[in-house]
């Protein structure tokens, strides 16, 4: 028997969630039932290593394993989540190893992605609330300079333990927050895609996330409410095998200062506080959506393009060529004509059902921004060092880069794209 498991949706590749504190020492319990036989290889960095690595091998070795040597990256600077890094690890991995991640993100995509090219089970043992990834399919990763979704299995296990992530740096569960937070617009994106027909909401993904998400939001500091609603976020991305429950705009502006290299007092910007800024920016355009009734909208729409037209505009958008295939995408998305005029007539018709929907959704951006603001995550563009012409950049490349339907897809078809960004500035 397993000690302080927390129960999992049913189907997850996840078989055993541990959340407690003092979880650590429940280790022993999983190897034993999940991985008998298998002898522990810990991958960690020299920051997890004092948080849990250490603890964790005294442990171990206390309830009779002899755990490989770990195998410690350096602290700083942070390691990269390099698919050729992931490739190396992999090959490190002994045969009759069960391989364990101590670490926050970074070290858990890392050997997410090792044992998936294994095909081999893992254990996350995370150090900080500080990420939704733990729990998901796939690991967010660098390969020749893109960032990209390496498609690996999740982990077999978490085991999280509260005392580890509590006395993670405060900065951490402010990123936390903040990605938890997007889940606000992510679920406002469903809720378009699905007025529209674009993409039905999957009713038991959506719950899954959105339920207790204004309980898991309502105490910034509560480590375990943060954790828990990460978890959850993660569990919904294996569930319907796409980032769509968790991911909407907010995310694509992020991906987008991402790969423009954006840095900031010479350090990268982590990834819960780009979303967090994102996320007060993705509301306000939202918003927009919400202040105009749909004859308002009709009449401030803009004529749409000819397809030769926003041609030329989606490669003015896309000059920098850092953004990897986002023309081929943008070009396979793209509405013009007829199809457009549709689309066009459609959105205005499903005008006022997408404001209410919205309007039970959001938080309003500036109760938004005191909640993220309690939290300590940033929610101005020029507290993650980004200048003005960068931030407003972002939304508009950001319609061009994926195949999901957001808000941004839904303003720019409307011809109010500009008009809604000229909100943000
Ligand atoms: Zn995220």
């Amino acid at each position: 028997m397993i000690p302080h498991t927390i129960d999992i949706p049913a189907g997850m590749s996840t078989k055993v969630f541990v959340l407690a504190r003092g979880a650590l020492n429940d280790l022993p319990a999983v190897l034993n039932e999940m991985f008998p036989g298998k002898r522990p290889w810990i991958l960690e960095d020299d920051n997890t290593k004092a948080a849990a690595g250490n603890k964790v091998v005294e442990i171990l070795k206390a309830n009779g394993f002899a755990p490989y040597p770990p195998y410690t990256l350096p602290g700083k600077p942070k390691p990269h989540p390099l698919v050729s890094l992931s490739e190396e690890i992999a090959k490190m991995i002994p045969a009759d190893a069960i391989p364990l991640a101590v670490g926050s993100g970074v070290v858990n995509d890392l050997l997410k992605v090792a044992s998936g090219m294994k095909n081999i089970p893992y254990v996350c043992v995370p150090t900080a609330a500080s990420v939704d990834g733990y729990t998901s399919a796939g690991g967010a990763m660098v390969r020749d300079g893109y960032k990209m979704t390496v498609p690996c299995p999740p982990p077999t296990a978490i085991v999280a333990d509260l005392d580890v992530l509590e006395s993670a740096p405060a900065e951490m569960l402010a990123g936390g927050y903040g990605d938890l937070y997007s889940k606000v617009t992510a679920g406002g994106e469903w809720l378009i895609a699905d007025a529209l027909g674009i993409e039905p909401i999957e009713p038991n993904v959506w719950k899954l996330v959105q339920e207790p998400l204004r309980r898991n939001l309502s105490d910034s500091k509560n480590v375990e409410f943060v954790f828990n609603g990460l978890a959850a976020t993660g569990y919904s991305m294996q569930m319907y095998h796409d980032s769509r429950p968790a991911s909407g705009a907010e995310h694509l502006c992020s991906h987008i200062w991402e790969m423009e290299g954006h840095t900031f007092r010479g350090e990268s910007v982590s990834h819960g506080f780009m979303v967090a800024v994102a996320t007060v920016a993705i509301i306000r355009i939202m918003y927009f959506i919400i202040d105009h009734s749909a004859d308002e909208a009709r009449k401030m729409a803009k004529p749409g393009l000819s397809r030769e037209e926003r041609l030329a505009e989606i490669d003015k958008i896309l000059v920098k060529g850092c953004y990897g295939a986002a023309g081929d995408t943008a070009r396979a998305k793209l509405l013009a004509g007829a199809a457009l005029a549709a689309r066009r007539e459609l959105i205005f018709r499903q005008w006022q059902l997408i404001r209410e929907r919205l309007k039970k959704q959001l938080y309003s951006p500036e109760e938004a921004i005191k909640m993220l603001k309690d939290a300590g995550a940033p929610t101005h563009y020029t507290e993650i060092g980004l200048p003005l012409d960068q931030f407003l950049h972002a939304p508009r490349a950001a319609q061009l880069i994926r195949k999901r339907y957001t808000c941004l897809d839904m303003l720019y078809e409307a011809g109010l794209l500009n008009a809604a960004i000229a909100t943000i500035a």
